[in-house]
Order: structure tokens, then C-alpha cells, then sequence
């Protein structure tokens, strides 16, 4: 299914290839971890799930000298919590590990086991990412058999509800980002994206809502001075001119629910609602529901800023009002983490793998590093490369992942020297 070509890398020194042998000594093993991991369903909002592989995940810390934490989340949040483990030292760059435990694979879905056909793993979240965290640790595992975790600060974060984020972010990502603010480097083992790349930049989501009026009126009435527009010709006007007025690369602004009419009832989330009116009643009222993606927090504003002034210029007897909700920050391409990208590349040319590219952040949603991408360096995508995330169908290719074990244990070795 994939094909690449691994080459003796004559650029490694001796202890770089002993890290090497340790990964294909322990990799039999690591597959049957992230077999048993997979096995164990662990939804969003299976709590005793997410604790009970989270306990696994645990005991290869403890066993790694890291001193661990299960960090619970109050009870209202309805969430499991994370797993810390932090080790201590002194020795080039201090790190920042993070990834999620959790699935969106609830206890009630068809989709519960792990099973290999042709090397190619199926089950819910072995590529989102069971597989990443059991890439992650076994990488971590071969350095230590090898000695070479002494005196480093390694920092691993893995979140309980990355799938759907504890509410309020400032509690359930408070770790993090506190984390963040004492390490130097960020690595996150999402999805890799392909063999060849990673992610240096992801894009911030935030949403918007849209509330019309207009005068309530005959229908043959619309046009004239008395009347107006109405509230549903507005709302066209203001979405037809986002469209004309706002696009540019890596900014996305679609409406995801529209309601118009004499009546119009919004539920509290803002994702349901009716409308009720007649062919012979002018428009009162109109609401718009819609996500605004960027690259930049300063698209972000720019944007918000447009819409405001196309918002404001009214067709006749309208009146429409925009609020923003604030989602995930963005995670711009910045060259600290472009240098961090340089250092995995130069690893997968000495492995005979070939170098790793940017991906697009135009392909990709927004992800927990996101939180920590204003203090530190940052790469994500650095997990098992697979398919159909969040589908019944999630597989993983077995054959790449020693590989990007041995990737991400060399990276770590080199920014820790
Ligand atoms: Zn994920």
C-alpha cells in the first residue's frame, strides 16, 4: 500500500544506531501495546474507559523514571482528565509531549476491536491516535533502555477530551499550557498527514452568529418606503457579500445553519431551531450560524472587522447584528517551528527515509498544540500515518510505523543533547 526504501544511514553515530536496534528489538511488543490500547474503548465520555487505558499508559512512565499524575476534572465537566508525567534535568532543549487518550468512538458504536488485515491495522482510534501515543512512548522507551533520558526535562501531557474539550478551556487546558510555559519545544503525535510531512502550522477555529430584522409587512408591499427589504433578503445580501468581500488564502467563513421568516426560534446551543412564514409576509426575522478558520490572529480580527462593516450597511428598514465566539487559537508557520521541522528532516535523510515537508494548514483542522503555539516551538502530525479518522473504517499502515518510531526517538535524542 506504501512504498518507501530504507537505507543503512551511514550519518549515524553509535549510540543513534543503538537506539535503533532497541526500537527493533521492542517493536513485537509495541504493537501488541497498541493492540491491548485500541481494545479498550475509550469514548470522549467514557470516563472509566479513558482511565482504564490511560492506566497503561501510566504504568510505561512510571517504569520510564517519570514521575506521573492523573489530573482529574471537576465533576461537572464531564470529562476524564489527563495523564502528566514530567522528568527532570538540566540537558538541551526541555520538551513538551502531548497527545489524547480518547476516541470518538462511544461504547455504543459497532466500532470496538483491533484487527491487522495485510498490514494494515483497523480500530477505533488506532490512527487518532492510539497509534501516536504508543509511537511516542516507544521512542521514549528505546532512549531510556539506552540511558540517554538522564537529566532531560521531558514533559508528557495526554489529554482525556481533545475529541471535545472540556468546558471551560481555561481549566481543562490549564496544564498545558503551564507545561508549555516551562519547555522550550512542543511535539505532538497527532495523525501524520503522509510519510513526508509534518505540521508546523494549523489552522484557529472561532464561530459567528447572525441576527436579521426586518419590518413585517404584505408582500406586495416589499421595496416601497414603508417596508423595506425585509429580514431574509438582508441576511442575502450580508452572506453574498462575505463571499465576494473576504476571500483569502487560509480563511474560511461558511454558514452552517440559516433559519428566516415572521418567526424564528434558536434552541441554546444555536444548532436547532424553527421558522415559521408566508409567502404573502415580508420577512422579520433571520438567523445565520457559521465557523470562521484562519491562519493568523490577525486574519481573524481582519475578518471579524469586514463582517462587522458589511453587517452595518443595511438594505432599507433592516437591521443585522453579528456576534464571534472564540474556538481554537491558531497555530501559525513561524521559523522556530520551521527549525524544529529542519531537525526531523536532517533525522529521516541520515534513516534513508527522505526529508519531511510542511504540510498544507489549509488540509488540516485545528488540534490541542494549538493552545501552546504562542510560547513555544511547535510540530505536530508526528504519530502513525492511516486513514478514515472518526469513521468505522480507521485503519493505520503497519509497515511505516518502526519507522517513525525510529524518527521520533532520534528527534528527541537530537534536541536533547
Ligand atoms: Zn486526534
Amino acid at each position: 500500500m506504501f512504498f518507501h526504501f530504507t537505507v543503512s544511514g551511514q550519518k549515524l553515530t553509535a549510540e543513534e544506531k543503538r537506539i535503533l536496534t532497541i526500537i527493533d528489538k521492542n517493536h513485537e511488543e509495541a504493537v501488541q501495546f497498541l493492540e491491548e490500547t485500541v481494545n479498550i474503548n475509550s469514548g470522549t465520555y467514557n470516563i472509566a474507559g479513558i482511565k482504564k487505558v490511560g492506566a497503561l499508559y501510566q504504568e510505561v512512565l512510571d517504569d520510564m523514571g517519570f514521575a506521573t499524575t492523573w489530573c482529574d476534572m471537576p465533576a461537572a465537566m464531564k470529562r476524564a482528565g489527563h495523564l502528566i508525567g514530567e522528568r527532570k534535568g538540566t540537558q538541551g532543549k526541555k520538551l513538551l509531549l502531548n497527545g489524547h487518550m480518547d476516541t470518538v468512538f462511544e461504547p455504543d458504536s459497532p466500532f470496538q476491536t483491533w484487527q491487522v488485515q495485510n498490514n494494515v491495522a483497523i480500530g477505533p482510534g488506532v490512527t487518532d491516535m492510539k497509534g501516536g501515543l504508543m509511537v511516542m512512548l516507544y521512542a521514549l522507551k528505546a532512549l531510556h533502555e539506552a540511558n540517554l533520558l538522564d537529566d532531560r526535562q521531558i514533559i508528557v501531557i495526554l489529554h482525556g477530551d481533545e475529541e471535545n474539550a472540556g468546558d471551560p478551556i481555561t481549566i481543562s487546558r490549564k496544564d498545558l499550557i503551564e507545561a508549555a510555559k516551562r519547555s522550550d519545544i512542543a511535539l505532538c503525535y497527532e495523525p501524520a498527514t503522509g510519510f513526508n510531512d509534518a505540521t508546523i502550522a494549523r489552522r484557529g477555529s472561532s464561530s459567528w452568529a447572525l441576527k436579521v430584522t426586518g419590518k413585517q409587512a404584505h408582500s406586495s408591499s416589499i421595496f416601497t418606503e414603508r417596508t423595506g427589504a425585509g429580514a431574509i433578503y438582508e441576511t442575502g445580501r450580508i452572506l453574498n457579500r462575505f463571499y465576494e468581500a473576504l476571500q483569502e488564502p487560509y480563511l474560511t467563513f461558511s454558514p452552517g445553519l440559516m433559519l428566516g421568516g415572521t418567526t424564528v426560534h434558536v434552541d441554546s446551543s444555536g444548532t436547532l431551531g424553527n421558522a415559521s412564514g408566508k409567502a404573502n409576509v415580508v420577512a422579520k426575522e433571520a438567523y445565520v450560524k457559521g465557523d470562521l478558520r484562519f491562519l493568523y490572529e490577525e486574519q481573524k480580527e481582519k475578518a471579524r472587522e469586514k463582517m462587522k462593516a458589511i453587517v452595518a450597511e443595511s438594505y432599507p428598514l433592516t437591521q443585522a447584528d453579528i456576534t464571534f465566539e472564540e474556538g481554537y487559537p491558531s497555530m501559525p508557520p513561524t521559523d522556530g517551528n520551521m527549525a524544529v521541522l529542519n531537525v526531523l528532516s536532517q533525522v529521516s535523510l541520515d534513516l534513508g527515509q527522505g526529508a519531511v515537508k510542511p504540510y498544507d494548514p489549509g488540509n488540516r483542522g485545528a488540534g490541542d498544540i494549538s493552545f501552546v503555539a504562542q510560547y513555544l516551538d511547535c510540530l505536530d502530525g508526528l504519530g502513525a500515518m492511516g486513514g478514515n479518522s472518526h469513521a468505522p473504517e480507521e485503519y493505520m499502515d503497519l509497515t511505516t510505523l518502526k519507522d517513525f518510531v525510529k524518527r521520533s526517538a532520534l528527534l528527541i535524542y537530537r534536541l536533547t543533547r
